[in-house]
């Protein structure tokens, strides 16, 4: 195993992803699942929170009891599929701030091209979990994680539903210090960059596009 790549071998991740993997699963099941599972990738990722203590006047007595120490946490989507996991996220930690970039992968050369960026300006306070269903290629990742590098994000962590080997290499081979979060590392990339035996496109199953 990689270093700096975690696994979510979760039984609930697990089920639910296999239903993912499934051709004959709906648009419409594959997006509730999605945001299902981003919730669960989600309490994962926040695991290493830092808890403060604040007192707390129970119905019985006072207490000091812990809180989360005011950490700025701040979700940012690879536009479009990681809107999916997006949603299950914010349901855990609703008042994340949010930022958007949006990537297409050029067909020809598989390269990643920006065309979208919205992140708050505040980057250099606070700690980044980039969202991304499939990590592929690793180039779109790499494009997003060197974007919030030269504007400064705190730390960044990458979550992801199904990762390549290939795609993890890459992005470690740039940027060591980036944890992955994967539910699954598949076996490697077809000859189009689709991950194998992956779920397909995560934005058309999403969107039920195609
Ligand atoms: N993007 C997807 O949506 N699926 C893949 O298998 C690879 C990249």
């Amino acid at each position: 195993m990689p270093p700096n790549l975690t696994l979510v071998d979760h039984p609930l991740i697990q089920h639910k992803l296999s239903l993912m993997r499934d051709r004959e699963t709906s648009t419409g099941l594959f997006r509730q699942l999605m945001r299902e599972v981003g919730l669960l990738l989600g309490y994962e990722a926040t695991r290493d929170l830092p808890l403060g203590e604040t007192e707390i006047e129970t119905p019985l007595e006072r207490a000091r009891l812990p809180v989360l120490a005011g950490k700025k946490l701040c979700l940012v989507s690879i536009l479009r599929a990681g809107n999916g996991l997006l949603d299950g996220m914010l349901e855990l930690v609703p008042s994340a701030r949010v930022g958007h970039i949006g990537l297409y992968r050029d067909p020809a050369t598989l390269q990643a091209v920006e065309y979208y960026l919205k992140l708050p300006d505040d980057l250099p306070e606070r700690d980044v979990i980039l969202v991304d269903p499939m990590l592929a290629t690793g180039n779109s990742a790499v494009a997003a994680i060197a974007r919030l590098k030269e504007l400064r994000a705190r730390s960044i962590k990458f979550v992801c539903l199904v990762a390549a080997p290939e795609g993890v290499a890459q992005v470690h081979g740039l940027f060591p210090e980036v944890t992955i979060l994967a539910a699954a590392l598949d076996r490697c990339l077809n000859d189009h960059g689709y991950i194998l035996p992956g779920l397909g496109d995560a934005g058309d199953r999403l969107f039920g596009t195609r």
